[in-house]
């Protein structure tokens, strides 16, 4: 599978690293606006650079920075892309990727109709095999499918009310500046992340509320689901153990804020720290009568890295659901 990444920031870079490391797929080239250090970088790295259009182009010959040619030309050496530009923005590449023949896959960033289906690799990988385009959801969404997924299949959920805190912004974003307050984003309930959960798993009765809060790394969720059954706390902390893509992490091993699961990222040796699963503290579970409750963390560069490869995989229906998990887990290192 020959591989393109139209937008070289936060997903991208991630989305095309992670590309390199699959043994049956090939990374042809990266699409960047900017002729900035991470060109250089993409470069020194043997990656193919390539810029939006021929006015672009000229801003990286003015820099020094040689590009193998547009996006246009990428298009024609690749089967699918993967459009990781700002949100609202991939949906204005879509006509052209498809008069390219090229497949697609899209961000969470996106409204859902930009694509044929809404992915997370774990809830509903069959919807996306032998489509020409699908839509990798954002970062909570995708926490949030793989764990009321996993509840869903186990128990049954009867209803789920997720509070989430969000980051305000990615690190290196200082025109957002952190700010004193906690903005409620957005004030009206449900936020967003409802219905977005719902283009994945269409049964499932969710309420979402939103804020934002004045840190960089790691959205937070406190969850409460209303289960059909009533399982033990220690069933439901076993199912979310062993649940891929799931980590569970206790308070006795240090583990008592986001900031000990940043530091842990970076042991872990993993490419700039990333944590690709949902992170749940399997201290915080606990389950009254059916009312399951825990509290979850979101590394909102990383989690949808996988996703990102998944998707790809079942665009060609080469593999199983099992079989892409298993190996993507493998290459990027998912226990
Ligand atoms: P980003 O701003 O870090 O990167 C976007 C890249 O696209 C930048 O390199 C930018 O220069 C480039 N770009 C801008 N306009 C372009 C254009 N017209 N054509 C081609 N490239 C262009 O953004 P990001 O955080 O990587 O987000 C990408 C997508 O992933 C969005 O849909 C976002 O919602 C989604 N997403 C982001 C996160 C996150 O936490 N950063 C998490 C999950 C999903």
């Amino acid at each position: 599978m020959r591989v393109g990444v139209n937008g070289y920031g936060t997903i991208g870079r991630r989305v095309a690293d992670a590309v390199r490391l699959q043994p049956d797929m090939e990374l042809v080239g990266v699409v960047k606006v900017t002729p900035d250090y991470k060109a250089r970088q993409a470069i020194a790295r043997g990656i193919g650079l390539y810029c939006t259009d021929g006015q672009a182009c000229e801003k990286f010959e003015r820099a020094g920075i040689k590009t193998v040619g547009t996006l246009d030309d990428l298009l024609e050496k690749v089967d699918v892309i993967v459009d990781c530009t700002p949100g609202d923005v991939g949906k204005t590449y879509r006509e052209r990727y498809g008069k390219f023949g090229v497949k697609a896959i899209f961000q969470g960033g996106e409204e859902a109709d930009v694509a044929e289906t809404s992915f997370v690799a774990q809830c509903n990988y069959e919807a996306a095999i032998g489509r020409k385009s699908v839509r990798v959801v954002s970062c909570n969404t995708t926490a949030l499918c793989r764990v009321l997924n996993a509840l869903d299949s186990a128990y049954g959920v009867e209803r789920a009310r997720v509070v989430i805190a969000r980051r305000t912004s990615d690190p290196e974003e200082t025109s957002k500046g952190l700010v004193d307050a906690v903005v409620l984003d957005p004030v009206e309930i449900p936020s967003h992340h409802a219905e977005d959960v719902k283009t994945v798993l269409p049964h499932i009765d969710i309420t979402t509320m939103a804020m934002k809060i004045p840190t960089t790394h790691m959205h937070v969720h406190a969850v409460n689901v209303t289960l059909r059954n009533s399982p033990s706390t220690t069933s439901v902390r076993e199912l979310l153990t062993n649940t891929t893509r799931v980590k569970t992490v206790t308070k006795a091993d240090g583990f008592k804020s986001t900031a000990n699961l940043f530091e842990y990222g970076r042991e872990l040796g993993r490419p700039r720290g990333d944590i690709y699963e949902a992170v749940v503290w399997a201290d915080s579970v606990s389950v009254s009568r059916n009312d399951a409750y825990f509290f979850m963390a979101v590394h909102q560069e990383a989690i949808v890295v996988p996703e990102n490869i998944d998707a790809i995989r079942a665009v060609f229906g080469e593999v199983s659901a099992e079989a892409s998990i298993k190996k993507t887990n493998k290459t990027l290192g998912i226990a």
